[in-house]
Formats: C-alpha cells, sequence, structure tokens
C-alpha cells in the first residue's frame, strides 16, 4: 500500500460514506431518489452565453496558453462590472485575476502566505475547502461559529485574543452556504477593522451575490479600506449556471493577488481564452439572471411553504439556492439525513458535514425542476 503525505492524511474524514451507500441501495431498490444534496445548478447555461462561446472556439488565437492572470479584455469586463454592480472601482491591471472557478483560488491563496502552524480563520458551518486548503498548506484552521442567534454572521468578540494574534487569513463567505445568511455592511465594516488591527488577510468568497431575492448583497470591497486587507473570490458557476465551464475571478488588494498569482503560475496556466470570452459577454450582458432568480423563488417558495404547512420550522433564504433548517428534535443532522433518505427517499446534506457547529441542521439544494421540489418537500412532510 503506498503511504500518504502526512498533509493528505491531515484532510478530515469523507463524512458521507454510510449516506452514499444508502442512496445507492435505495435506488437498487427502485426507490426514486431525489438527491437534494448537491449545489449544482440543473438549468442550463443561457444560449447567448454559448453562442459567444461557439464564436470565440474559432479563433485560433484562443487555442494557445493563456495568459496567468486572464486576458486583459476580461480584467477589464470583471472591472466595469464591478463599478456597476457594486460601485467599486477596480484596476484590472493589479486588481483583476481570472481563475479556474473560485475554487482554484481559494484552494491556492494559503499555500501563497501560509506557513507551518499558522492560524486561518474558517467559518463553521462551512465551505469545506476553507478547511482543506489550510490543511494542505500546513496551516491550523480555526473555526469560528456562525450561529442562528447572531444569524450566522460572526461573533468576533468570541474569538480568543490569542488566534486573533496568530491569524494570517480568515475566509468568510456571503450570501452564505449553507445558511443562506447574507451580511450586512455593518459586519464587514467591523471585520476589516479587526483584520488592520491583527494583520490578518481577509478572503470573501462571494460566488453567490447574484442569486438573491430581497436586497442585492453587498460586496466587502464596498467597505472604505477593505483594499487594504482583502480580497474577494466571485465566479459565474452560480449566476450563469456554469459550473462545469471552470471561470471566476479574484479580485481586490493587489499585493495579496500577486502572492496568489505566483503560486498559479507555478502550477496551472490560466483560463482557456474563449471560455473567457463567453465570460466577458456573460458580465456585460447578464442574460437570464432575472429568469434564474424567478425559478429560484418559485423553487423556495415551493419547498418552505409545503414544509411550513407540515410544522416543520423553515425560513425561506434571501440569497442563495440552499435552504438550511432545523432538525426535528430529538435527531442529530446525521440521524435526521439518514431518517430522510430511508423513508422518503430524500437525500439532504447533514450540517455536521459542514463542520461541527452545523450540528442540528440540515442543507436542501434546490437544483431541480418544481415538480421533484414539491414531490420531495411532500414526502418529507410526511415524516
Ligand atoms: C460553488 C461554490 C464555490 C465554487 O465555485 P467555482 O465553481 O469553483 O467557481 C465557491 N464557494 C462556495 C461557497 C460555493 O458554494
Amino acid at each position: 500500500m503506498l503511504e500518504w503525505a502526512s498533509r493528505l492524511k491531515k484532510l478530515p474524514p469523507y463524512l458521507f460514506a454510510e449516506l452514499d451507500e444508502k442512496k445507492e441501495k435505495k435506488l437498487a431498490e427502485g426507490v426514486d431518489v431525489i438527491d437534494m444534496g448537491v449545489g449544482d445548478p440543473d438549468m442550463p447555461t443561457p444560449s447567448p452565453i454559448i453562442e459567444a462561446m461557439k464564436k470565440a472556439l474559432e479563433k485560433p488565437e484562443h487555442h494557445r496558453y493563456p495568459t496567468y492572470n486572464g486576458m486583459k479584455s476580461f480584467r477589464e469586463a470583471v472591472a466595469r462590472w464591478y463599478k456597476k454592480r457594486f460601485n467599486v472601482e477596480l484596476d484590472p491591471e493589479t486588481e483583476v485575476v481570472a481563475l479556474i472557478g473560485s475554487k482554484e483560488g481559494i484552494a491556492h491563496l494559503p499555500l501563497a502566505f501560509i506557513e507551518e502552524g499558522d492560524v486561518v480563520l474558517v467559518p463553521d458551518p462551512g465551505y469545506p475547502v476553507y478547511h482543506s486548503a489550510t490543511v494542505l498548506a500546513g496551516g491550523e484552521p480555526y473555526h469560528f461559529p456562525l450561529r442562528e442567534e447572531t444569524g450566522f454572521l460572526p461573533d468576533v468578540e468570541a474569538i480568543p485574543e490569542d488566534i486573533l494574534k496568530k491569524a494570517k487569513i480568515m475566509f468568510l463567505n456571503y450570501p452564505n452556504n449553507p445558511t443562506s445568511a447574507c451580511a450586512t455592511k455593518e459586519t464587514f465594516e467591523k471585520l476589516v477593522k479587526l483584520a488592520k488591527e491583527y494583520k490578518f488577510i481577509i478572503a470573501h468568497d462571494a460566488a453567490y451575490s447574484e442569486i438573491y431575492y430581497e436586497d442585492p448583497p453587498i460586496s466587502i470591497l464596498e467597505v472604505p479600506e477593505a483594499k487594504d486587507v482583502a480580497i474577494e473570490f466571485h465566479s459565474l458557476s452560480k449566476t450563469f449556471n456554469m459550473t462545469g465551464w471552470r471561470i471566476g475571478m479574484a479580485v481586490g488588494n493587489s499585493e495579496i493577488l500577486k502572492g496568489l498569482l505566483k503560486v498559479k503560475t507555478n502550477i496551472d496556466s490560466g483560463v482557456f481564452q474563449a471560455v473567457q470570452e463567453a465570460a466577458i459577454f456573460a458580465l456585460d450582458n447578464q442574460p437570464e439572471i432575472e429568469n434564474i432568480r424567478n425559478t429560484y423563488k418559485r423553487r423556495i417558495d415551493i419547498f418552505v411553504s409545503r414544509l411550513k404547512k407540515a410544522g416543520i420550522n423553515v425560513n425561506p433564504p434571501k440569497a442563495t439556492f440552499y435552504v438550511w433548517f432545523k432538525v426535528p428534535e430529538g435527531y442529530t443532522s446525521m440521524e435526521f439525513a439518514n431518517t430522510a433518505l430511508e423513508k422518503a427517499g430524500v437525500l439532504l446534506t447533514p450540517g455536521i458535514g459542514f463542520g461541527k457547529y452545523g450540528e442540528g441542521f440540515v442543507r436542501a439544494a434546490l437544483c431541480m425542476p418544481d415538480e421533484r421540489i414539491e414531490e420531495a418537500a411532500n414526502r418529507l412532510a410526511g415524516l
């Protein structure tokens, strides 16, 4: 047997083996399992983006190695969109980097700034990549809780002083996966102040900023002086149903981006330029975005109203396509997910999979047609 490197062995265990096994068993029994586990948009990429891609494919200059930081025209399109959407000024030369999906940038950032044993502040519950990327870089993740009582916003007073002193990076993510919470400007202001005081980097993951149903979520870069300490990750994946295309961007503090880019130039060779050209079209024209939002909104209404009628305490999210709700009294999140799969044939993600503070909750991803959502809600209501 090949021995894994210690950094690989330090990655958290895969928690869902039992659920996966049960799902396979159910499918083999002929059960019509509804999988609400995966946060991957089911709708196709808007056709005007596909048309832009087709045209770009024909250009031989795009068939060669791309530039590391992205095409100038792509970086300019990102800056244009940031100005229009957030009223944030970005220098396309130094304050924008193209990514092969935002996950790629998130995973590479700690390699640029983390020494063995450095602390990285990681939201819990949270997207698992913040933790794994920290561990792979030799850092020590410190999980700060996102509690329901504080609206799933970070309670910075609860982070011990000695941890703050050792922290080099803080990951944030609003609108939040899995809780779907949105940040306020006051929260971001407080965190930027804290980062300046303790000299750590803020890496804000804004992958869901365009999937909203109330006030448009803000960028952390709207906070004055945020650019001194922060970068923001963005992606076209969720906004335009482009998860398979692999394109995102990191924007903000140029020194932080320089570090990230140094890592990237040694590992990857940039984003296929035809994809960048399609992304320019998407950012400039925002095709079908209203339709995409309305579709998720309708699905949320179906799911939430049905569960509420059955006496399950669930609130409609203001953003994202996730519904995060408390499991009934007497269950752990894993037990409830097991029961939902066993008795209702509905696969939910147990909150514990997003960190220990996710215990007591489950997440349902609404990436399927209305009829399936309704069917899933009806089955869950009958539990
Ligand atoms: C989906 C997701 C991403 C990654 O998206 P990419 O496809 O890599 O751009 C990043 N952060 C969160 C919280 C996500 O849910």
